[in-house]
């Protein structure tokens, strides 16, 4: 075969082709990781304030990494937080919520509907593998399993760790001072099988890890979404063995240690492989920690109340964003951030069109994240199921509703009209005695007339919703 001027340039074209990012879908499209842990505390973290908790992967995380400061989850409690990580949108749109029930059960007939659009599903139209690992709670019957929302592989409880409760086990929290795995009857399912049962929850974090570092080492040559979802520090809590007795801060303290080493596994998994230049990871929590639960729940530190409330313990995450030579190491992202924002930043960087047959809830983080400028969300709704309880509009928190979920106080909905206002910049705790409503009389008109307008968007039947999905 003889070369002639034709074939050389060619030969050129095609050499060019394959060294060019456009054309070579492993190099030009970053992997993307969510860790999302289960009612973990804002100031559960030793990088986020903790005393006693070691968690020195995260911390590392947090250095070569972004620390966002002002993150949130869509939700106080699991599902609806998870339905709005996965969709971009408020769970009142997807109907992934309720006033009554609050999250799915194993005896909920219903779960994520098939017309939401979920990130793997997105993420499909460029190829990604995906894969959830972990706790799903977005609907446990065949049609609503991940392997029915755009992920290739799922493997994990697909609802909370305490639920299944068997009628042996002792009465009240006892079962969760001294749990054994039997009290809880849950499903381990890979793909759409139950493979054990009861799931040996002590092995869970551990299992978890050794399925995420599998499925990251078996998808070199290609871009891939993991979304693993840690079942705790849900109560029942459980570690394995080489962590029990480990941590300064007892069994809680234990089971971040664990999620700590899992943090650590996974980061040299990529460091290993070359792939970390590649991956952006994101670790998060669904909801603040559940303080009824005493020494076996979190800490929100200097936030107020937790899990089930929206006072900012119950909703604020403390969240880490890596992704070495993209996101400047030891940054801070001080800009209001949702976890529904994920779906937006997602779609931007792996450059997918948004959907535009649907109301979106969520922004492109890249500016933060990248440090070019500053995030285009300006404000933040808490619902309790359907009800808009309070909203954010820059510094500003106004509490329309309140409802304590800990504490010596009623756990009864208080009306607040004036609202509440509080500068969480200047009082992050929301401390009653600096309650500005008084002050702030055209700031409050501001506010309610943003919740006017949000509300006037926001069409839901309500009633039909929660009778279909929980
Ligand atoms: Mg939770």
């Amino acid at each position: 075969m003889t070369f002639n001027r034709f074939s050389y340039g060619f030969l050129w074209i095609l050499l060019f082709s394959l060294a060019s990012p456009d054309h070579s879908p492993a190099e030009s499209l970053p992997n993307f990781i969510i860790i999302n842990c289960d009612d973990l505390g804002y100031g559960d973290l030793a990088c986020f304030g903790h005393p006693a908790i070691a968690t020195p992967h995260l911390d590392r995380m947090a250095s070569e990494g972004m620390k966002l400061t002002q993150f949130y989850s869509a939700a106080p409690v699991c599902t609806p937080s998870r339905a709005a990580l996965m969709t971009g949108r408020l769970p009142a749109r997807s109907g992934m919520c309720s006033n009554k029930r609050r999250v799915l059960f194993p005896n909920s007939k219903g779960g994520l509907p098939a017309s939401e659009t979920t990130l793997a599903e997105a993420l499909k139209s460029k190829d990604y593998a995906t894969a959830c690992i972990g706790k799903w709670h977005l609907g446990h019957l065949p049609d609503y399993l991940p392997t029915n929302h755009g992920f290739d592989d799922y493997f994990g409880i697909p609802y909370s760790n305490d639920m299944d409760r068997v009628a042996v086990a002792p009465k009240g929290r006892q079962a969760f001072r001294e749990p054994s795995i039997d009290f809880w009857h849950v499903p381990l399912m890979r793909q759409t099988n139950i493979i054990e049962r009861p799931a040996d929850q002590t092995t869970i974090t551990r299992l978890y890890t050794e399925e995420a570092i599998k499925f990251i080492q078996s998808h070199q040559e290609k871009p891939f979404f993991l979304y693993l979802a840690h079942s705790m520090p849900h109560i029942p809590l459980f570690r394995s063995a080489a962590f029990a007795g480990r941590s300064r801060s007892g069994i809680y303290g234990d089971v971040i240690e664990e999620i700590d080493w899992s943090v650590g596994r996974i980061m040299e998994s990529l460091r290993s492989s070359d792939l970390a230049k590649n991956t952006l990871v994101i670790f998060t929590s669904d909801n603040g920690p559940w303080l009824i639960f005493d020494d076996h729940g979190g800490s929100a530190g200097l936030l107020r109340d937790g899990k089930g409330s929206t006072w900012e313990g119950g909703m604020r995450e403390p969240t880490i964003a890596w992704w070495p030579g993209e996101i400047a190491p030891g940054s801070v992202g001080r800009d209001i951030a949702s976890s529904m924002d994920l779906f937006a930043t997602f779609h931007a960087l792996a450059k997918i069109d948004l959907p535009n047959d649907r109301v979106l809830d969520s922004h492109d983080l890249t500016p933060m994240l990248l440090g070019q400028g500053a995030s285009s969300r300006k404000t933040l709704f808490y619902y309790r199921g359907y009800k808009l309880m309070a909203v954010r509009m820059g510094p500003w928190k106004a509490h329309f509703i309140t409802q304590d979920a800990y504490g010596p106080g009623s756990r009864q909905p208080i009306e607040h009209n004036p609202p509440l206002l509080f500068n969480l910049e200047v009082n992050p705790s929301e401390r009653d005695a600096q309650n500005l409503a008084a002050q702030k009389p055209d700031l409050l008109a501001r506010i309610q007339q943003v919740v006017a307008e949000h509300q006037a968007n926001l069409q839901v039947a309500t009633s039909q919703l929660e009778n279909e999905n929980l």
